[in-house]
């Protein structure tokens, strides 16, 4: 029974959740009732139902027909998922409170840099300073721990960042400043301890994910993006990291 409103807590913040994704590059604000992301009409209230709502309208919006985001409807389900396996996992306690403000981080700034390819600086900084800070009062994570991974992810993505400028500086650089500020702040909030795994589980998947692109375009012949957003796959490797091993992963070396 408790997982069930757990799964409920779940719907509320993945709903939350997507208030942000949806509205923060488009409006940079929060007021007014919902309205719909393709042709502005104001939405019916079971159109915004977390999850539902896009799945009574067949992945249509109602109002004009056109399709709506599938990321949407994702984010609910990751949101439930994570939160229901880190209740499993921690129970009530600050242990997932902690890891479900975490996941939400990573959720949001997931979510937004696969739609617009963007990072934000201040909000990714200051997410990074009140993990450090919490990080000094929890008994799961220390403040040392906190300060070893920021400067070790900043050092490592300032180089890759480097790198990338030098390589491609005629395009768009694959990797920004904002991914710098991302790898901070995963080292902030998992430790140095963790850091490893949980860039080593995004890099993966950003591997696999670039590699399936060129095959798509060599073989099927297909239209396939050029690039790739490199945020959210560091975002999805450390959620699956966390959700795993959590804040006491396997060792320092994996
Ligand atoms: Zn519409």
């Amino acid at each position: 029974m408790d997982i069930v409103l757990v799964a409920l807590v779940g719907l509320l913040l993945g709903a939350l959740l997507n208030l942000v994704i949806i509205r923060l590059p488009r409006e940079r604000g929060f007021g007014g009732w919902p309205r719909c992301t393709r042709c502005g009409q104001r939405l019916a209230w079971w159109q915004i139902a977390p999850l539902f709502g896009w799945l009574a309208q067949g992945g249509r919006a109602r109002c004009c027909g056109r399709r709506l985001d599938v990321l949407y409807p994702l984010v609910d389900l990751v949101t439930v998922v994570t939160l229901v396996l880190l209740y499993l996992q921690h129970r009530l306690s600050i242990s997932t409170v902690y890891s479900a403000a975490v996941a939400a981080v990573l959720i949001v700034t997931g979510a937004i840099d696969w739609q617009h390819r963007l990072i934000y600086t201040l909000p990714t900084l200051g997410a990074t300073l009140g993990a450090v800070v919490v990080a000094f009062g929890v008994p799961f994570h220390s403040l040392l721990n906190a300060l070893a991974g920021v400067f070790a992810a900043g050092i490592l993505f300032v180089i890759f960042y480097l790198l990338a400028r030098a390589l491609f500086p005629a395009h768009r650089a694959p990797f920004g400043l904002g991914d710098v500020y991302l790898g901070m702040f995963i080292g902030a909030a998992l430790g140095l301890t963790n850091l490893a795994g949980a860039l080593l589980y995004g890099m993966l998947l950003a591997g696999a994910f670039a590699a399936s692109l060129v095959l798509l375009r060599r073989f099927a012949g297909r239209d396939a993006p050029q690039y790739i957003s490199y945020g959210t796959f560091l975002c999805i490797g450390a959620l699956i990291y966390l959700v795993i091993w959590g804040l006491a992963g396997p060792s320092p070396l994996l």
